[in-house]
């Protein structure tokens, strides 16, 4: 997987793309193939992708998930994932695809913006010695690639948006690798998977569980943090993340571990 869609017919390209790799595509209402995307393909919803879509509906995240999500585990890391619940019909198509196109186009998933292109590790950071990791992802009925329009792999990623989500999931992204690399011995409770679940996915409930548990009690923080946590979605994802890894990871920062209720063992 790792790719963002886990393709049923799409055919992965087995060649290695780098930033500078060259492509050709383009996808608008005129191909003949426009709202045929990604029929009966699993689309992996990143931590923001949710939190951009749950606003975009005026839907808590809880209310979100029930509706347009599917739970998985993802392969080699235990880790719970979601993916967005294709309609029951003959093409299992997205949700929100209409005859005019997305009905969420301004908020659509990072997997949507990497069409046609898919990554190879979730980890997206562009470094000097990093020249990433991605391929084709080619489905059948797609004309895309028959128009005369030119792209680098970073140009693309630029202007589809996926940099700066990339960059908004680091901490997502990070964690999930790095618990890909644990021994298959080494699992998590269901407890641990379920606040890996909460934090990533429904921000809604996590911030009750911070304002409304026992949990600022084990981590005071200052007011103009806490009014930031309790308004602003991305800050608390990334606050929620972090401390989940220095939980998972045992890190040893005290303060965090007093916010957890003590070591990573209780995970
Ligand atoms: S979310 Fe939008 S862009 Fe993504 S598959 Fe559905 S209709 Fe297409």
């Amino acid at each position: 997987m790792d790719n963002g869609n886990t393709e049923n017919s799409a055919r992965i390209d087995p060649v290695r793309l780098g930033y500078s790799s060259r492509f050709q595509f383009k996808c608008h209402p005129g191909v003949s193939c426009f709202t045929l995307c990604f029929r009966g393909i699993d689309i992996l919803l990143t931590p923001y992708d949710i939190i951009q879509l749950k606003t975009r509906l005026g839907l808590p995240s809880g209310d979100f998930l029930s509706i347009y999500t599917e739970p998985h585990l993802l392969e080699k890391t235990d880790l719970p994932m979601v993916t967005l619940k294709q309609l029951d019909d003959e093409h299992a198509s997205c949700p929100f695809v209409r005859d005019t196109g997305c009905i969420v186009y301004a908020d659509r998933p990072t997997a949507c913006r990497y069409y046609p292109l898919g990554v190879a590790a979730l980890q997206h950071k562009e470094g000097a010695d990093d020249d990433g990791f991605f391929f084709f992802v080619h489905e059948p009925h797609c004309k895309g690639f028959d128009e005369a329009c030119d792209w680098t792999v970073a140009d693309w990623r630029r202007d589809q948006g996926v940099d700066l989500r990339d960059t908004i999931n680091a901490e997502w992204t990070d964690l999930v690798v790095r618990k890909r690399s644990f021994p298959a011995n080494i699992k998590l409770t269901e407890q641990a998977k379920q606040m890996f679940f909460m934090v990533s996915y429904d921000i809604d409930k996590f911030r009750r569980f911070v304002f409304e548990s026992s949990f600022l009690e084990r981590m005071p923080m200052d007011a103009d943090t806490l009014e930031q946590l309790r308004l602003d979605d991305v800050a608390l994802l990334q606050f929620g993340l972090r401390w989940f890894k220095e939980v998972l990871f045992k890190q040893n920062d005290p303060h965090l571990q007093a916010a957890a209720g003590g070591p990573a063992r209780d995970l």
